[in-house]
């Protein structure tokens, strides 16, 4: 069987409450989240990412990692490092797999849009913890917006200096975040400090580096709202699967797009299903142009070519020229700056809706329980 990049989305439970996410506001009932049956129906894997909502709020996460590293070759957990003494003990077990922690800036402007109390000194410890047990696969994870932009490169710095990964994104909306409401509102200053990243990134001795300029280079094009610089294959030979079995081609979609149900069929079932079939024909005419590591990677890996010509321009032939990457190699941030198209247009080419409520994803269950809540809270 031909491996697979998979996500697993382990709960929706969570426990920040950061401004760009409404998922905590919309929490899976623990009774229904991905069992360990469920877990050992999934295919094999190249690469696993785990995430949620916050994974480790599950208690047998211990488990599910068991299950899941029989079955794929890497395996890195997205979290916001709160739990630190759960993370350190199931990472003494596995001390292979990869750790990702959301660090959303500096200390201050981290528990601003985190919303969790102490959030950025927890990460820290846990990072540096991590690091101090000899773990080799351990990084920074941050989504830039408005209020943290100007602290990218200081975050990039501060785990460089730790020698640590660092993983970006930008805002975005979907059923995922339960949000359609996201916006970058001063592209220009944001897409600044990109290029500052980009051109830090460069300098570098290691070519990962260097193809994660190009990734950056891409969040670039993203907020402004163009055509991504690669084809997304989501659902060809990728897959997320949610709480509740539902498998999904990505994360990025308005609605939920549902390929098949793992807890209901087999693998082999959902995935060569006329209802796959279904979901792989929009993806082909989506439009959302998202630019998220988790569509982007297994795209960069597949077009090789298109980024390692533009690190190769960007590295090598600009070196006796000590020219540095300009922002304005995108022509749409020229047309921008030279008052050919308006913020509003711009506005118009992000998948920001102000006029749409933003759907949930949750089963009805779920539902039922935060409305029942609500009645005794609210
Ligand atoms: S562009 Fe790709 S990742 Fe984004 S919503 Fe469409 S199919 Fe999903």
């Amino acid at each position: 069987m031909k491996k697979l990049n998979g996500t697993v989305i382990v709960t929706y439970r969570c426990n920040a409450r950061c401004n760009m996410c409404n998922r905590y506001k919309a929490p899976s009932r623990p009774e229904e989240e991905l069992s360990l049956e469920v877990i050992r129906k999934l295919p094999p894997m190249y690469f696993t990412n785990i995430t949620g909502g916050e994974p480790f709020v599950r208690t047998d996460l211990k488990e599910i990692v068991r299950e899941l590293d029989k079955k794929s070759d890497r395996i890195v957990i997205s979290t916001n490092g709160f739990f630190t003494e759960r993370i350190i003990d199931l990472c003494k077990e596995f001390p292979h797999i990869g750790i990702r922690i959301s660090i959303e800036g500096l200390e201050e402007t981290n528990n601003k849009i985190r919303g969790l109390e102490d959030g950025f000194n927890r990460g820290y410890t846990t990072l540096k913890k991590l690091v101090s047990m000899g773990m080799k696969d351990v990084g920074f994870g941050m989504t830039v917006q408005d209020a943290n932009a100007k602290e990218l490169v200081d975050l990039y710095q501060l785990s460089d200096d730790m020698n640590m990964e660092f993983a970006t994104a930008s805002l975005h909306n979907s059923f995922y975040f339960v949000e359609a409401k996201n916006i970058i509102h001063d592209r220009p200053m944001v897409a600044r400090e990109f290029e500052n990243l980009i051109n830090e990134l460069l300098r570098s001795k290691s070519p990962k580096k260097w193809f994660r300029a190009y990734f950056n280079h891409g969040l670039i094009n993203y907020i402004y709202g163009q055509k991504r610089l690669l084809p997304c294959d989501m659902s060809f030979d990728t897959f997320f699967i949610d709480p509740y079995g539902d498998v999904m081609p990505c994360n990025g979609t308005k609605n939920k797009k549902v390929m098949g149900n793992l807890k209901s069929q087999t693998w082999d079932e959902l995935w060569h299903s006329p209802q796959a079939e279904t979901v792989r024909k929009q993806v082909r005419s989506c439009e959302r142009n998202c630019w998220m590591i988790g569509s982007v990677s297994p795209a960069m890996h597949k077009y090789i070519w298109k980024p390692a010509w533009w690190v190769f321009r960007h590295k090598f032939l600009s070196l006796g020229k000590k020219k540095k990457y300009s922002m304005y190699e995108n022509k749409i941030v020229r047309d921008y700056r030279d008052g050919k198209v308006k913020k509003e247009y711009l506005d118009r080419c992000s998948t920001c809706d102000m006029n749409v409520e933003a759907e949930d994803g949750l089963s009805e269950t779920s539902r039922e329980q935060i409305k029942a809540k609500c009645k005794e809270n609210c």
